[in-house]
C-alpha cells in the first residue's frame, strides 16, 4: 500500500509518501520556526496561513520525486489531532479533498501515534510489544505499546511537557526560540558539578513526570548567582542532566513494570544526544534495545504520519467523508 501522509498540526508543514513494502518514498519538509521566532513561540494564525501557502507545493514535489500520482495511491493520512486547530483544519482538508478527489480512501491520524510509530521507519524496526517514551513540545508520555492502536499510557507530565520545559529555560537563560536544541548546545560547555538540580518525582513510586519545579530552579540559580561567563551553561547542564536523569529512571522503570525488553524513544526531544546516550546505557544495562528515529524524524514531520496511516489502512480502518479535526484527543482513544 501506497499512502500520502500530511502534517499540520503546528508549526511545520510535513509531506510524505510511504510505502509498506518499498518503505520511505519521499518526504518533504517546510519548517515555519523563521515565521514565528519573532514572537517567542507560534502564532496560531500566521501557521495556518502559512500552512495554505506551503502544503500543495510539497504534496507535488513529494509525488514527482517519488514519481507517483493520485493514479497510483492507494490511501491519504492527515494528522487529525492533538494540535492547533485551524492548522489542524488546513492539512484535514487539503488531505481530504485530494482523497475524495482521487477516490482513495483517507485515514486521520493521531499526531502523537505518528511519533510513537516513527522509529518503524528506522532498520532495524522495533518488534510490539514495547515501550514508547514519547518527550515533544506539547507531551511527556510512557505509553505500553501492545501493537498499532494498542496504548496504555503508563505515565505523563503533570505539569509542563519535557520540550516546553525546555524552550521555557531556554527563554529564561536568554536564548531564543525554540530553545531546546540551543539550550542542549550551551549545555555541553557547562560544568556538571557546579549545580544539581533535583529528580522531580523520583522518590516515590509511579510513573508521572512533573518538569516546571525545574523550570523554576534554573530560574532561581541564574538570577541569585553573580554571573560570570560560565554561569548560563552550568545552569543549562544542570537543567538537562536532571531531564535526562528523571526520564532515564522513569523509562527504567516501566521497562520493569510492563517487563518489555525495548524502549522506542521519538518526539523532539528524542533528538537531545545527552538523552539518546543515557537511554541506550541504561537499556543495555538491562539487557534490552533502545531505537530513536533519526533525529530529522524526531521532530514533526510527514513521514510518521504517512507511515501510520499506511499501518491503520492496512488494518482495515477508513475515515468518513468528514474532515477531522481534534485540538485535544487522548491517544488511548484512537
Ligand atoms: P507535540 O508533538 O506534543 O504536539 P511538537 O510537535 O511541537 O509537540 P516536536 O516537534 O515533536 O513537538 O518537538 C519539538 C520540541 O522538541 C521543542 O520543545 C524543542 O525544543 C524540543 N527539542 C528539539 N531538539 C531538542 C534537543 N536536541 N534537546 C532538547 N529538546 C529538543
Ligand atoms: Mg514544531
Ligand atoms: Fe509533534
Amino acid at each position: 500500500l501506497c499512502v500520502l501522509g500530511i502534517e499540520t498540526s503546528c508549526d511545520e508543514t510535513g509531506v510524505a509518501l510511504y510505502d509498506t513494502r518499498r518503505g520511505l518514498l519521499a518526504h518533504a519538509l517546510h519548517s515555519q520556526v523563521e515565521l514565528h521566532a519573532g514572537y517567542g513561540g507560534v502564532v496560531p494564525e500566521l501557521a495556518s496561513r502559512d500552512h495554505v501557502r506551503r502544503v500543495l507545493p510539497l504534496v507535488r514535489r513529494v509525488l514527482e520525486e517519488a514519481g507517483e500520482t493520485g493514479d497510483t495511491l492507494d490511501g491519504v493520512a492527515y494528522t487529525a489531532g492533538p494540535g492547533l486547530l485551524g492548522a489542524l483544519l488546513v492539512g484535514a482538508s487539503v488531505a481530504r479533498s485530494l482523497a475524495w478527489g482521487w477516490g482513495l480512501p483517507a485515514v486521520a491520524v493521531h499526531h502523537m501515534e505518528g511519533h510513537l510509530l516513527a522509529p518503524l521507519l528506522e532498520d532495524p524496526a522495533p518488534e510490539f510489544p514495547f515501550v514508547a517514551l514519547l518527550v515533544s513540545g506539547g507531551h511527556t508520555l510512557l505509553v505500553d505499546v501492545q501493537g498499532v492502536g494498542r496504548y496504555r499510557i503508563l505515565g505523563e507530565s503533570l505539569d509542563d511537557a519535557a520540550g516546553e520545559a525546555f524552550d521555557k529555560t531556554a527563554k529564561l537563560l536568554g536564548l531564543g526560540y525554540p530553545g531546546g536544541p540551543a539550550l542542549a548546545r550551551l549545555a555541553a560547555e557547562g560544568d556538571p558539578g557546579r549545580f544539581r538540580f533535583p529528580r522531580p518525582m523520583t522518590d516515590r513510586p509511579g510513573l508521572d513526570f512533573s518538569f516546571s519545579g525545574l523550570k523554576t530552579r534554573a530560574l532561581t540559580a541564574f538570577r541569585d548567582t553573580p554571573p560570570d561567563a560560565t554561569l548560563a551553561a552550568d545552569v543549562a547542564r544542570a537543567f538537562e542532566d536532571a531531564v535526562v536523569d528523571t526520564l532515564a529512571i522513569k523509562c527504567r522503570r516501566a521497562l520493569e513494570q510492563t517487563g518489555h525488553g525495548r524502549l522506542v524513544v521519538a518526539g523532539g526531544v528524542g533528538a537531545n544526544r545527552r538523552l539518546r546516550a543515557a537511554l541506550q546505557v541504561m537499556a543495555a544495562d538491562r539487557g534490552g534495545a533502545v531505537f530513536f528515529p533519526r533525529a530529522e524524524f524526531c521532530t514533526d514531520n510527514g513521514a510518521m504520519i504517512a507511515l501510520a496511516g499506511a499501518l491503520r489502512l492496512q488494518a482495515g480502518e477508513r475515515a468518513g467523508l468528514e474532515i477531522q479535526a481534534r485540538a485535544r484527543w487522548s491517544l488511548e482513544g484512537v
